[in-house]
């Protein structure tokens, strides 16, 4: 898959599965004038039809697992699915909870897992650029 295919900037859409918000207080920072990861041509877009990525967090909480599906399913093709912080990996400090599902990125096959509880926001902004999109 070619950056070009994605054109010149890639929309992200966030879904949190049942995250303890720690991974999103991470996230959130790239916005700021600090990470700025628009100036890597990333925008955070508030629908998933604008999306290019989507990123996820949390181990899979039932009452997110048919949200989960349904935003995913509103991105248009092609896309990809990131998965942030050790609960989306199915590592995190519930695994194995009885509300905790497999990970929110392994339930949606997510192409890259950034581990860490939570991971920085270099490390998030370092996984966003290694995406495989040239091949
Ligand atoms: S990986 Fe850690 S910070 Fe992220 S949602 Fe799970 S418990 Fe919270």
């Amino acid at each position: 898959m070619k950056r070009e295919t994605f054109r010149k900037s890639l929309g992200v859409r966030h879904v949190a599965c049942g995250s303890c918000n720690g991974c999103e207080h991470e996230m959130n920072a790239l916005s700021n004038a600090f990470y700025d990861i628009t100036q890597d041509g990333y925008d955070i877009v508030a629908s998933p039809r604008h999306a290019d990525i989507v990123t996820v967090t949390g181990p899979m909480t039932p009452a997110m697992r048919a949200a989960a599906r349904e935003t995913l399913d509103a991105v248009p093709r092609p896309r990809i699915v990131v998965a942030i912080g050790d609960c989306a990996a199915g590592e995190g400090p519930w695994s194995g909870a009885p509300s905790a599902g497999p990970g929110a990125g392994i339930e949606l096959q997510a192409t890259i897992t950034v581990r860490g509880c939570p991971p920085t926001p270099e490390e998030i902004r370092a996984a966003l650029k290694s995406l495989p999109l040239s091949s």
